[in-house]
């Protein structure tokens, strides 16, 4: 008897402290899920969030948990040191990581089409100094976004002189990974993976770049382009 109710107290004990604690968390979409549509549908918007930013939540999860190492670290710190990451699991932490930092900060940057407003003049004159026009910079986002093989991302990022670019970034990689060859802070980003527009677009992504602007939060990424460091 006393061995047997001895596991049982263990059992509790197990269950009540896991061994490896969840370590990142899959928030709720900061709008309700049909809140983009006729841009971006409810059942995108559900797929995208509900199961595939979920699983680079649970994946990376597991790469954390495989080492001890790992345990500690921020996702800001996980990308921007992939080189310190232990190589069995690195490409895991790029992949999953990087597909939790680019979906949350996705999600931020959209709203309803009816709230989207505009950059505020400081943001437009720096992107008026630096593409020209605001035309002009849609344009190179669009180019850049339709010009990705494969899946990844379109980025607007401020380099480390508060240059406004655009560029364009593989899989899950992201601007302020250690590994990408221009880095920067993000402003604003895109999805161009298929999963991100198939459902409302099928195979026409120029299309759906061209729409997305109708969904762009301006409020926030005038306010990620105010934080910059002067
Ligand atoms: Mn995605």
């Amino acid at each position: 008897m006393f061995p047997r109710s001895r596991s049982v107290l263990w059992l509790l004990a197990v269950l009540a402290f896991p061994a490896h604690a969840e370590t990142f968390t899959l928030a709720p979409l900061p709008y309700a899920y049909d809140a983009l549509a006729p841009v971006i549908g409810a059942d995108t918007m559900q797929i995208h969030h509900g199961r595939h930013h979920q699983a680079y939540v649970d994946n990376l999860n597991k790469a954390v948990a495989a080492e001890p190492g790992l345990a500690n670290r921020s996702l800001e710190e996980l990308i921007g040191n992939l080189a310190t990451v232990p190589e069995s699991q690195r490409n895991a932490v790029r992949n999953n990581a990087g597909g939790h930092w680019n979906h949350t900060f996705f999600w931020a940057s959209m709203t309803a089409p009816s709230a989207s407003g505009a950059p505020t003049p400081e943001l437009m004159a720096a992107i008026e100094r630096d593409f020209g026009s605001f035309d002009a910079f849609k344009t190179a986002f669009n180019t850049a976004g339709t010009s990705r093989f494969g899946s990844g991302w379109v980025w607007l990022i401020a380099d480390a002189d508060g240059r406004l670019k655009v560029i364009s970034t593989p899989n899950q990689d992201n601007p302020l990974m250690d590994v990408a060859p221009e880095r920067g802070t993000p402003l604003l980003g895109n999805d161009v993976w298929e999963h991100a527009y198939y459902l409302n677009y099928q195979n026409r992504r120029a299309d759906y770049l061209v729409a997305w602007w109708n969904v762009v939060n301006w409020s926030t990424v005038s306010a990620r382009f105010a934080a910059l460091k002067p």
